[in-house]
């Protein structure tokens, strides 16, 4: 664990990192450390996030204790991590997670493995803290912000970077997606979310390596979609990824379902959903995945659905088929554990439900557990399909309406029931171009099963 490179330094008098924005028990750590003769930094997301006048997250800490060591000096620590060992150092509800500077051997003597690819699959070295600079991925993910004398240290040129709000690779961009095709993602995430750019050099190679996504874990992948959705910049992510090609190897039926709708209304769907979801989380309401989801693959879904049903299935069993085949092939990249699976896919059943206003489907539709969330889904769905105008007022009213009235509506015809019928309109999705065009099926007026064409 040798130093062998000066960094820059940059004095406390010249950033404006404060102890003020490090959380307590941060500091706690940092202190505690120093004080039984160790190097503590602060380092990664959070000294970015300062310099760039951001409140971080977490606050996650490098040293050169080993795990074992950091366990002595913290009562309240527990290891985890049997493939790299951290230390969690607890306080309460915070835990600040502490690494040992972390070696990233690429001369192939060290416990490191890769394959023929170039892919990283295991390492496993202590290294000092310069190895630990360098094998990061971004050059402002690499910045130590050390305790003892509360200056920011710089192997890799971050501290610019940071200050260009400019994201740049470490070492040879296209080695270092290769070693880890997620750092794509990465940088796509990180650049929406900070509104940093991603710099020309970090962005050549990403159209043409984007398929080695294909070999990235899909539980892993799950998780950093989750990072790139619903952590509040979801539209910018989402057009990142589109700008750099990268939406094919992330949601490839979705792609391929909006490179093939030539009016834009299934991408303009897609983007709205994400706005909201960025609005929501900003107002602090709860998001789930499943309906995050529903939005992603409602593309996928509709090609898949206009597919099945130009080769004559029944809507119920085409509606089904289209829900299932679209999230098992979307599993090949992106696993959804199916506890959001299923209500994503619930959502999507629900909508079709929406044009049947017969009294007791009314009240079954209502009584759904997934009816807020599907409803959520239509005004959606809405907004690009004007012909859903009647039964989006109709769905709005009926929960505003107590059961007694509401069932004394139904039997009068009431509640902005149109005289054409319930859900005609659905019938000829205004998005549905995806796939040959339907034709408008004959069906009964009320309550078939066939009103399924999905906008
Ligand atoms: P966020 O604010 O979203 O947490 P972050 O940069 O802290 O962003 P983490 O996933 O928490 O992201 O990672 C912490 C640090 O670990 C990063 O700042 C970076 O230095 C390093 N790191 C994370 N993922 C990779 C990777 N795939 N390759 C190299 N270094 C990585
Ligand atoms: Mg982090």
């Amino acid at each position: 664990m040798s130093e062998t490179v000066a960094p820059l330094v940059i004095p406390r008098e010249a950033h404006p990192i404060s102890r003020r924005n490090i959380s307590s028990a941060a500091l706690k750590v940092l202190y505690g450390l120093r004080d039984a003769g160790f190097k503590g930094y602060l380092v990664g997301g959070a000294v970015r996030d300062l310099l760039a006048g951001r409140q971080p997250k977490d606050f996650d800490i490098a040293t050169d204790a080993t795990p074992e060591q950091v366990r002595e000096v913290f009562r309240n620590c527990r290891l985890i991590g049997r493939r790299f060992r951290l230390a969690h150092v607890v306080y309460g509800r915070e835990i600040i997670e502490v690494a040992t500077f972390r070696a990233n051997d690429d001369d192939g003597s060290g416990d490191r493995e890769t394959q023929d690819d170039g892919r990283v699959l295991r390492d496993n070295v202590y290294g000092s803290i310069e190895d630990d600079a360098v094998r990061r991925d971004f050059t402002a993910n690499a910045l130590y912000y050390a305790i003892e004398d509360f200056s920011v240290r710089d192997y890799v040129g971050g501290y610019e970077d940071v200050l260009a709000r400019k994201l740049k690779l470490i070492g040879d961009p296209e080695k270092r997606y290769r070693e880890d095709p997620v750092r794509m993602l990465r940088a796509v995430r990180l650049a929406a979310k900070l509104e940093f750019t991603i710099d020309e050099s970090a962005a050549a190679p990403m159209p043409a390596l984007a398929p080695l996504l294909a070999g990235a874990a899909p539980a892993r992948l799950f998780d950093e979609s989750l990072k790139l959705f619903l952590a509040g910049h979801g539209e910018a992510s989402f057009l990142g990824l589109e700008a750099h090609q990268l939406l094919p190897a992330v949601l490839p039926e979705t792609a391929e379902a909006l490179r093939t709708n030539r009016s834009g209304l299934l991408r303009s769907m897609v983007l709205d959903g994400l706005r909201n979801t960025d609005k929501r989380i900003a107002e602090d309401k709860p998001v789930t995945p499943a309906f995050l989801y529903a939005v992603l693959l409602w593309p996928a879904y509709c090609r898949e659905l206009a597919r099945l049903q130009a080769q004559g299935l029944e809507p119920a069993v085409a509606q089904q088929r289209a829900a299932d085949r679209v999230t098992l092939h979307q599993a090949h990249r992106i696993v959804l554990p199916r506890r959001f699976s299923l209500p994503m896919q619930e959502i999507w059943m629900l909508q079709p439900r929406f044009a049947l206003r017969q009294k007791k489907r009314v009240f079954r539709t209502l009584a759904h557990p997934r009816f807020r969330a599907a409803f959520d889904f239509l005004e959606l769905r809405a907004k690009v399909a004007p012909e859903l105008a009647a039964d989006l007022l109709f769905w709005r009213d009926a929960q505003l309406q107590a059961p007694a009235a509401l069932s004394e509506s139904l039997d009068q015809g009431g509640l902005g029931l149109d005289e054409a019928g319930e859900g005609d309109a659905l019938a000829e999705g205004a998005t549905g171009e995806a796939g040959p065009r339907r034709r408008r099926r004959r069906r009964p007026r009320r309550g078939g099963p066939g009103a399924g064409a999905p906008a």
